[in-house]
């Protein structure tokens, strides 16, 4: 008996609303896992009737008879799960302790000093409007062969304390103001990781205190992930992020620093292709992105009374601001060439369409990008590059929407109207994929798998 993995990536710019499928799914799955992203990404999901967030757990924490791990893959941070995520975690009902949550022992840390360096750029020109959380100094380090993984808490912890200090004096040797940017950490909006404290030395205190913490959680879960496949158990590989912030294959060098497709997921939870089933992509009706670095998203909407009609109101479970930045979000007609990338790249085979309860949102009819002319040259799938990808100009077609009273309310595709079925067609014909569930509300229950 062989157990198989299921996997659930996101097909744009992340936010999709991969959260709330990946909960959905993870209750019909025994191990849920994470393989990319960090603390930087957030899944939102209700819980009872309460908005929970999780960042580097898996969404099988809902479910506590689930096994869930963080894979290789995550960077993680430990000072973000034990004095952020966890606790609220914990204090919204959620069991969560070392029966059922696991971590990889090989994992790239996020330090101190990752969080610093970040930070220290975001505030200068050069800024690339990241969260801020540490995440794309933490891969340099990781690429860079850096000590820094989670097995070394245990393995040589005097070593990694004189590591972690080491790399905090070569960041002030290149002429950073720690102490300066140590306080300006302490009192970033929406961040709670390294909230109150008022030194370098503090910093790393927590730090260590934290990475104790983990200790009891960590685990070769590259072993124990295949002892559940010859078990013949189910498991569910959880994507943050999504398909257009891949390193590579991505708009670079506007991605995240992982790797959001089945590449992510095989080299970040030790699997092999063969054990993959099925993915889900996740994909949004109208396309979003945050942080746009000067970078302007082809079909983009100009027409502000759509876009915030689109976005909602901040505070709104469904409003569109980042869950773990509060930025608002550009919002872009839907397209489909990155739907085609996420297939091709992503090793998607399936889609589940979220937000179909917004298409009135755009008047009776809406565009729908299904390829881009790029230098005079049609493509039909996303160009891995920034550059590249702002001077597609989209090739739309004009369908029509649909009421969202028509949709809220039903549970089978065949109730569906005609025009939602006409854009689902679409999806299916251009990326030779089925759709196979549709989001018509922020709700877990408001889902209608085919
Ligand atoms: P993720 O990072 O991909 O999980 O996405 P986010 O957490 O940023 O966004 C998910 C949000 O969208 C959650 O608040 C969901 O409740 C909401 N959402 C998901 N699917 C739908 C849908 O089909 N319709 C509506 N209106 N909201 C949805």
């Amino acid at each position: 008996m062989t157990g198989e993995v299921t996997g659930v990536i996101g097909a744009q710019w992340g936010d999709e609303g991969k959260g709330g499928h990946t909960a959905r799914l993870a209750e019909e799955h025994d191990v849920i896992m994470r393989y990319n992203g960090g603390s930087n990404a957030g899944h939102t999901f209700d819980y009872l009737g309460e908005e929970v967030n999780t960042h580097q757990v898996p969404s099988g924490v809902l479910f506590p008879d689930k096994l869930n791990i963080s894979g290789n893959g995550v960077l993680l941070n430990p000072v973000a799960l034990f004095v952020d995520e966890l606790p609220k975690l914990r204090a919204g009902g959620i069991r969560i302790n070392e029966d059922n949550y696991r971590v990889s022992d090989i994992a790239a840390m996020v330090m101190p000093h990752h969080v610093i360096l970040d930070n220290a750029r975001e505030a200068g020109s050069n800024s690339q409007g990241t969260t801020g959380r540490g995440i794309s100094y933490s891969a340099a380090d990781k690429y860079g062969r850096e000590n820094f993984r989670t097995e070394q808490i245990t393995e040589n912890p005097a070593q990694l304390m004189r590591d972690a200090r080491t790399a905090i004096s070569m960041v002030e040797a290149i002429g950073i103001d720690t102490a300066n940017v140590v306080k300006a950490i302490s009192k970033k909006d929406g961040d709670e990781t390294y909230r109150g404290i008022s030194s370098v030395d503090e910093m790393l205190e927590q730090w260590w205190e934290s990475a104790q913490l983990l200790i009891p959680y960590l685990d070769n879960t590259i072993g124990l992930i295949r002892s559940h496949l010859k078990r013949g158990d189910r498991l569910l590989a959880e994507g943050a992020q999504g398909i257009g912030l891949d390193m590579e294959l991505g708009t670079q060098p506007l991605g995240s620093s992982s790797h959001c497709g089945v590449g992510g997921m095989i080299n970040g939870l030790g699997i092999n292709h063969e054990d993959i089933k099925r993915v889900f992509g996740i994909a949004k009706l109208p396309m979003t992105r945050v942080g746009g670095n000067g970078y302007r998203f082809p079909g983009l909407i100009e027409d502000s009374e759509i876009a915030e009609a689109l976005r909602g109101k901040r505070g709104e479970i469904d409003g569109e601001f980042g869950k773990s930045s509060g930025r608002e979000r550009d919002e872009c007609y839907p397209q489909v060439p990155p739907l085609v990338t996420a297939v091709e790249s992503g090793g998607v085979t399936d889609f589940i369409i979220t937000k179909m309860d917004k298409a009135e949102k755009f008047g009776p009819t809406m565009k729908v990008a299904v390829g881009y002319m790029l230098d005079g040259v049609r493509i039909d799938s996303l160009p891995p590059s920034a550059a590249k990808f702002e001077r597609c100009s989209p090739i739309y077609e004009e369908l029509p929407t649909w009421r969202t009273e028509d949709i809220v309310n039903i549970r089978s595709f065949d109730e569906l109207p005609v025009q939602a079925l006409g854009f689902i067609g679409l999806i299916e014909e251009k990326t030779g994929k089925p759709v196979s569930a549709i989001g018509v509300g922020p709700f877990r229950d408001q889902v209608i798998v085919r």
